[in-house]
C-alpha cells in the first residue's frame, strides 16, 4: 500500500484545478496585458480568479495580489511593512520563534538592517497569547507577523484576538495563513488581518503559485520591477493557469470545507490515537487548536531520518519537520521552540493528511510506525541506556 501522508510539503492537484487550468495553456493562451480579445479573455480568466480567491478570504478583489507562491509573499509583506515603518521611525517588529524560515529569514535580513525583531515564546503547546502579543507592542511597532497555523506542528493561534490586539494599538498585522487557508475559516474581516499569505499547492492547487492579500490603503513595496502587473506591485506576466487552478482548488476546498474537515478530523484522530499506545511517545503541540490534518510526533531513542527511510520502505510519505529541513540534520527549530531538547526533537514524524487519504491507509501507518520504532529502538545504543537506567527518559 502506497500512502501519501505529507499534505503539509505539498498536495495533490484536485481534478477540478486540473480541469480549470488546461485551457489557459494552448487555447487561451494569451497575455493579459493585450489588448487584443486574446489577451482579453486571458485577462477576464485573471480577474474572475482574484473574485474568487477574495471571496475566499472576505475581502475585496482589489485587496488580492498574485505572486509565486508562499514565501514570496511573505517576503513581500513584511519588507513592505518594515519599509513603511521605517519612514515613521518604528523599527520593531513582533512574530514567533516558530515561524516559517520564509517569515524567519526575512526577520533576519531586516535585522541586519537595523530593525528589533522580538521572537515570541510559542509555549510546550506551540500557541501564543494576544495577551503576549499585547505586552510585547511598543510605540515604535510597526508590524505583528505571526502564523495562522504552524507547518510542523499544526497548532493554530487566536488570529482573531491578536487581530483585534493590533487593530486596537493601531499595529500593522500580518499572518501566514499558508497552512490555514482552504482548511479553516479564515475571514480577513471578522478576524482584523491587514495583510495575509497563501499558497496555491497547500490546497490541491498548483505549485509556484500563491497570493498576498493586502488591506485597503496599505502601501506595498515591489520586489520585482518592471511591469504594470498585479496594479504596478508585482511585475512579470502573470502565471495564468497556475493562477486559475489556484482559484478553483480553493473555490472547492472551501465548498466543501465543512465535509473535509470532519473527515480529516475523523484520520486525525485515528492517527493520534493509535500512535500514542508507543511507550514513550508524545504528541507535539495543543491536543484541541490545530489544523483538522497535521499531527507530529516525537519518540525517545530514534533519528527522524531513519524513521522517514524506513517508513517509506512501508510505502508511506511522511516527514521529520519542514520539507527545506527535513534534508538536514539539524533538529526542527519549531521543536526547539517548542522547548523539546535536542536529541529528543531528532526522534519526530509529522504525517499530514487530506481528504483524499483513506482510513485504511491510517490502519496501515498506524501498523507500520510502531513496528519501525521498535526496530530502531532494538538497534539504538540510546534506547539501550535509556532501557538499562543509565540515562532517564525524557518523555515518560
Ligand atoms: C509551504 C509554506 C510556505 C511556503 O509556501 P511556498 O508556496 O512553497 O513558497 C510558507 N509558509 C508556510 C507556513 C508553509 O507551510
Amino acid at each position: 500500500m502506497k500512502v501519501y501522508a505529507d499534505n503539509a510539503a505539498t498536495t495533490m492537484m484536485s481534478r477540478t484545478a486540473k480541469e480549470a487550468m488546461m485551457p489557459y495553456f494552448d487555447v487561451l493562451y494569451g497575455n493579459p496585458s493585450s489588448l487584443y480579445s486574446f489577451g482579453q479573455e486571458a485577462k477576464t480568466a485573471l480577474e474572475e480568479a482574484r473574485a474568487k480567491v477574495a471571496k475566499a478570504l472576505n475581502a475585496d478583489p482589489r485587496e488580492i495580489y498574485f505572486t509565486s507562491g508562499g514565501s514570496e509573499a511573505d517576503n513581500q509583506a513584511i519588507l513592505s511593512a518594515a519599509i513603511a515603518g521605517e519612514k515613521k521611525g518604528k523599527k520593531h517588529i513582533i512574530s514567533t520563534a516558530f515561524e516559517h524560515h520564509a517569515v524567519l529569514h526575512t526577520l533576519n535580513k531586516l535585522r541586519k538592517q537595523g530593525y528589533e525583531v522580538t521572537l515570541l515564546d510559542v509555549h510546550e503547546n506551540g500557541v501564543v497569547t494576544a495577551q503576549e502579543v499585547a505586552d510585547a507592542i511598543r510605540e515604535d511597532t510597526c508590524l505583528v507577523t505571526i502564523m495562522f497555523a504552524n507547518n510542523e506542528i499544526g497548532t493554530i493561534q487566536p488570529i482573531a484576538e491578536i487581530g483585534a490586539v493590533c487593530r486596537e494599538k493601531g499595529v500593522l498585522f500580518h499572518t501566514d495563513a499558508v497552512q490555514a487557508v482552504g482548511h479553516v475559516p479564515v475571514d480577513v474581516k471578522a478576524m482584523n488581518v491587514d495583510m495575509l499569505s497563501l499558497s496555491g499547492h497547500k490546497f490541491h492547487g498548483p505549485k509556484g503559485v500563491g497570493a498576498l492579500y493586502v488591506k485597503k490603503g496599505i502601501m506595498l513595496h515591489n520586489l520585482i520591477e518592471g511591469g504594470a502587473q498585479e496594479r504596478g506591485k508585482r511585475a512579470g506576466t502573470e502565471n495564468v493557469p497556475a493562477i486559475v487552478g489556484m482559484a478553483a482548488a480553493l473555490e472547492e476546498s472551501v465548498e466543501n470545507m465543512d465535509k473535509n474537515m470532519a473527515k480529516i478530523t475523523a484520520m486525525r484522530e485515528m492517527l493520534i490515537e493509535g500512535l500514542s499506545k508507543i511507550p514513550h511517545s508524545k504528541l507535539n503541540g495543543d491536543r484541541e487548536k490545530r489544523v483538522p490534518g497535521t499531527v507530529n510526533f516525537c519518540f525517545e531513542g530514534i533519528e527522524g531520518e531513519s524513521l522517514l527511510l524506513l517508513l517509506d520502505d512501508a510505502g508511506i510519505a511522511a516527514s521529520s519537520g519542514s520539507a527545506c529541513t527535513s534534508g538536514s540534520l539539524d533538529p526542527s527549530h519549531v521543536l526547539l521552540a517548542i522547548g523539546l531538547p535536542h536529541e529528543v526533537a531528532h526522534g519526530s514524524l509529522r504525517l499530514s493528511v487530506s481528504e483524499y487519504n483513506t482510513p485504511e491507509e491510517m490502519k496501515h501507518i498506524i501498523k507500520s510506525v510502531p513496528e519501525v520504532v521498535d526496530y530502531l529502538r532494538k538497534l539504538s545504543p540510546v534506547w539501550e541506556d535509556l532501557e538499562k537506567g543509565v540515562k532517564e527518559y525524557v518523555i515518560q
